[in-house]
């Protein structure tokens, strides 16, 4: 996909439809903004706190104008409607600068735009921010003193993996420190810190920026994604070779990063000389404080808790809906995580090839926390609701949790 780099500047004056649905779509924390068409013209929706929500419906006509508008003021061709462009956009909304990428695919009804809204925020959370249970903050803390193996975040597409890299690498950067990243894309300039855009139009993907970033003398290393095992064998041996790794993965929790790296060709020898921690994480919808009630667990959602082996929590509450939440019961969100820290016994077990389920058990004995755990007590503080934590699918198994998404 063609990417551009950042052109037009806030100064230019924007069509006021444009205008409009933007200031809309901040008014309403939006992270991202659709403009779907249809056979009867275009829906415009709106992404807030994870769910999609329509905000308005437009006629061909005015559906098309928008989407001209929107190409002319971005730079996008009119006539590159044939494959998929994206454009980063500086500019102002309501006095207010915002940075977003706006990406253009060609759909069969017709072309279909995308826009995400970058928070300039997201790079600016420390790690007390994210919502980390006490015990999995201060095993954080722990890995940010000792800064021993890689730490690696695992999770879904959209569950906040880049924010917590970047609480982390707000705490770890230091003068002293030469931080290189490669991502795709590159979403937020970090002042101090040399990144590197992936370009696979240029076949510059994310093993061979590792190895250009070795070659820049860095003593920390953030890596976007490993998706691939090129990547993997690459970053694995930059941890091995000492260099602070950061990284994100997908994987259902915290021990199947295991078992994905070794699906990308990682021996266990490798994979147990560099993994240091990983965080597994989704992003969990918050109840809205104005209007949440108690309530009582029926005893199917009693018994979603039996199959994590826990006891269900105390107390619950559930959503409502106010003028404040929009009706929806809910208002922001914040992290559910599980953080494994790896120990003599994990790296044994690793290097030993057992599998999934028994490094699992042994390493709860060691004190790791499930994620299923940190849901429990979020809803047992009446942060979240069980509808919430059964809609993330965390009971299902990943093949079933990605069609859900
Ligand atoms: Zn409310």
């Amino acid at each position: 996909m063609a990417d551009n780099p950042p052109s037009n500047s806030g100064s230019a004056i924007q069509p006021e439809e444009q205008e409009k649905m933007l200031r809309e779509a901040i008014t309403q924390r939006a992270t991202d903004i659709h403009i779907d068409p249809n056979h009867n013209g275009y829906e415009i929706r709106f992404r807030i706190d994870s769910l999609l929500t329509t905000w308005k419906h437009l006629s061909k006509e005015s559906g098309t104008g928008l989407i001209n508008q929107i190409k002319a003021y971005t730079g996008i061709e009119t006539g590159a409607t044939f494959y998929p462009v994206s454009q980063r956009q500086h500019l102002t909304v309501s006095g207010r600068p915002v940075e977003m990428r706006v990406t253009l695919v060609p759909c069969i009804s017709g072309p279909k735009i995308a826009i995400r809204i970058l928070d300039r925020e997201t790079t600016r959370k420390t790690i007390h921010e994210l919502g980390l249970p006490s015990c999995s903050l201060s095993g954080l803390q722990e890995w940010i003193t000792s800064l021993n193996g890689m730490f690696l975040v695992t999770g879904p597409t959209a569950s906040g993996k880049t924010t917590t890299l970047y609480a982390i690498l707000n705490e770890i950067i230091e003068e002293s420190r030469h931080v290189v990243t490669i991502e795709d894309p590159v979403e937020y300039e970090i002042d101090g810190v040399n990144q590197i855009q992936v370009d696979e139009r240029h076949n510059l993907e994310f093993a061979d920026g590792i190895k250009a970033a070795l070659r820049l003398d860095p003593d920390c290393l953030m890596i976007g994604e490993i998706r691939e095992p090129g990547a993997a064998i690459q970053t694995m041996n930059a941890s091995i070779q000492g260099h602070v790794v950061m990284a994100t993965m997908h994987s259902r929790d915290a021990v199947s990063a295991v078992t994905r790296l070794r699906n990308f060709n990682g021996e266990n020898h490798q994979i147990a000389a560099s993994l240091g921690l990983v965080a597994n994480q989704r992003l969990v919808r918050k109840l809205c404080r104005e209007c949440r009630q108690e309530k009582k667990l029926a005893a199917h959602e009693e018994k979603y808790f039996n199959r994590f082996q826990l006891d269900p929590p105390d107390t619950a509450f559930g959503p409502k809906g106010c003028e404040s939440c929009r009706m929806t019961g809910y208002f922001d969100r914040t992290g559910l995580f599980e953080i494994w820290r790896l120990d003599e016994t994990a790296y044994e077990l690793i290097s030993g090839n057992a599998d999934e389920e028994t490094i699992r058990e042994k390493s709860k004995l060691s004190g790791r926390s499930s994620i299923h755990e940190h849901a429990r007590d979020l809803i047992e503080e009446g942060v979240t609701s069980i509808d919430e934590v059964i809609r993330l699918g965390l009971d299902l198994p990943w093949s079933e949790y990605h069609m859900l998404k």
